[in-house]
């Protein structure tokens, strides 16, 4: 083993040592993703005391320091490739048996074989396919995992990519080996061929395994807190803040494109009623149906969001008047067609509705007075109805009635 080896190996250790630290500092004293970043600790260690052993690998022949060293890196690969998966919260767990199978199988063959340099043709070829089939599954259900959360194309490649190259590497390897044939023995110690490559390999692989679910990890918790900010606690849709950022967002958008936008209000009728007679609870059970209703009405490019009390706010992207009028009267019948079940007893709820399109000089202010205006007016003219508001859009940008 040549001196750049053994700096390498000296790295490798200290390194995956570190990532094993870190890991467990992330997972068991703060607490973030513990089953994953837990796993990724265990990982780790595993990669570390896997370089320890081999450090120590001589001619003699040893199960321990060969296949030892190699069953250690496949159980290390399958604990991190767990770990992704509880990152990722992938629905189904993939089965113990296609997680296991790989490695058992090359326990199986590699045990056939004598614990030292001579079988190095089998245990290489073995040793890179399993390590293949393992990060393969690494690659595969993390990239399944982070469809799930609606990630774009470009950052599930990022992340779960150097699973994939780590395999392609493996698969390169074997190749290799069987291109070259069984290397000559040594002074009774067969020489690894191109071994600080390989090393080199290895770390650059464990390294970017690491970083990628570091930033995964980093990623989940800031999305997590995101839509902690950006969600009403009561109902789980949009809070006031979030919507009037989108707002203001949208009439952007409006000002630039002249695209119309549809801002529409709506409040629900004698809702002090319903508390009063059902108790508060009911209230809010209400309230958090109300939301079910409606949110099941709407387009995905929708947002819906509780502005205040029973109060919400609904914003359609690419809406005019005409249609956010028919889309509102829909919210409403779908409302009073779906009462709440609480205590035994149907509660019919009814909400009136207020619509405005967004004009294109229009400010933020201005198109929420005319929405709420309109909503009180389909108050004053007997509620559990929709009212539309006029001015300004006319005037500005032709907006079909
Ligand atoms: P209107 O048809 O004129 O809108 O009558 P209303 O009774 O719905 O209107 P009012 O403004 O008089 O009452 C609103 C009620 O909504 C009063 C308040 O207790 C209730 N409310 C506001 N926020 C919540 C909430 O988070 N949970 C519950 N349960 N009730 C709420
Ligand atoms: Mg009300
Ligand atoms: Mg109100």
């Amino acid at each position: 083993m040549g001196q750049v080896d053994i700096t390498l190996f000296y790295m490798d250790m200290v390194l995956t040592a570190m990532w094993a630290f870190s890991w467990g500092v992330i997972g068991g004293a703060m607490k973030m993703a513990p089953k994953a970043t837990l796993r990724f600790c265990a990982a780790n260690l595993l990669f570390a005391g896997t370089v320890a052993l081999l450090v120590q690998r001589t001619g003699t022949p040893s199960y321990v320091h060969y296949q030892g060293v190699e069953w250690l890196v496949f159980v290390g690969l399958a604990t991190f490739h767990s770990g992704i998966v509880y990152l990722v919260r992938l629905d189904e767990l993939p089965t113990l048996a296609r997680r296991i199978s790989p490695i058992l199988i090359a326990m199986v063959i590699t045990l056939q074989v004598a614990p030292d340099g001579s079988s190095y043709m089998v245990r290489a070829i073995v040793f890179s396919l399993t390590v293949a089939a393992l990060t393969f599954s690494c690659f595969w259900d993390c990239y399944r995992g982070l469809r799930n959360d609606q990630f774009s194309a470009t950052v599930r490649w990022a992340i779960s990519g150097p699973f994939l190259l780590a395999m392609l590497a493996m698969l390169a390897r074997v190749v290799l080996v069987l291109a070259e044939g069984p290397p000559p023995p040594t002074e009774g110690f067969v020489q690894v061929p191109h071994f600080t490559p390989f090393l080199w390999m290895l770390t650059i692989i464990v390294m970017a395994m690491n970083i990628t679910m570091a930033g995964l990890t980093a990623g989940r918790l800031v999305k997590r807190f995101r839509s902690l900010a950006e969600q009403d606690h009561l109902t789980g849709c949009l809070n006031r803040a979030s919507m009037e950022e989108r707002l203001a967002i949208e009439l952007e958008r409006t000002h630039r494109t002249g695209e119309p936008v549809a801002c529409v209000f709506f409040d629900l009728d004698h809702f002090k009623d319903i508390n009063d007679r059902h108790g508060h609870e009911t209230g809010d059970r209400a309230l958090c149906h109300v939301v079910e209703v409606v949110q099941s009405r709407l387009r995905t490019v929708d947002a819906l969001g509780r502005f205040g009390g029973e109060e919400f706010m609904v914003l359609m992207p690419g809406t005019h008047l005409t249609g956010a009028r028919e889309a509102a009267n829909r919210m409403r019948m779908a409302l009073e067609e779906s009462p709440l079940r609480a205590h035994d007893t149907d509660i019919v709820l009814t909400a009136s509705f207020g619509a405005a399109v967004l004009g294109s000089r229009e400010s933020q202010a201005s198109v929420l007075r005319r929405a709420d205006a309109a909503m009180y007016l389909a108050k004053r003219n007997g509620r559990n109805r929709v009212e539309i508001s006029l001015e300004p859009i006319q005037s500005q940008i032709g907006i079909q009635r």
